[in-house]
């Protein structure tokens, strides 16, 4: 039993709602040009001090760096240089459980975690 529970899929591979649900705003530094890691042809400038990953603030939201279908098989595309704010918002969480609302999607079960 255990060894199926370590094998799970991760459930965000499953969904991607709060990458079409949300702004994602972060601080200039955490651009690739400024010493950070996220690639600045994703993000567009806010301001002189803050930038945001393209696409968020588009209707429909979706950032431009998510792969694939929300709901069904979703991926971020630079998962290991996404922002801060990606990193921040955690599987069952408030902002979580929104997302996935706006989605038509239900909360994640305990088991799903
Ligand atoms: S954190 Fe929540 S809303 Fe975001 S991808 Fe994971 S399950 Fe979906
Ligand atoms: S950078 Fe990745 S984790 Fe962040 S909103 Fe975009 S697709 Fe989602």
């Amino acid at each position: 039993m255990t060894r199926v529970a370590e094998t799970k899929e991760h459930p965000c591979l499953a969904c991607g709602a709060c990458c079409a649900a949300y702004r994602v705003d972060f601080a200039v530094y955490e651009l690739e040009s400024e010493g950070g890691t996220v690639p600045d042809g994703l993000a567009v400038e806010v301001t002189g001090n803050t930038c945001r990953m393209r696409g968020t603030d588009w209707h429909p939201v979706r950032c431009a760096a998510l792969v694939g279908k929300v709901g069904e098989r979703a991926s971020c595309g630079i998962y290991e240089w996404r922002p801060n704010p990606c990193r921040e918002l955690e599987p069952g969480s408030d902002g979580c459980l929104r997302a996935r609302q706006r989605h038509g999607l239900g909360p994640l079960e305990g088991s799903m975690l």
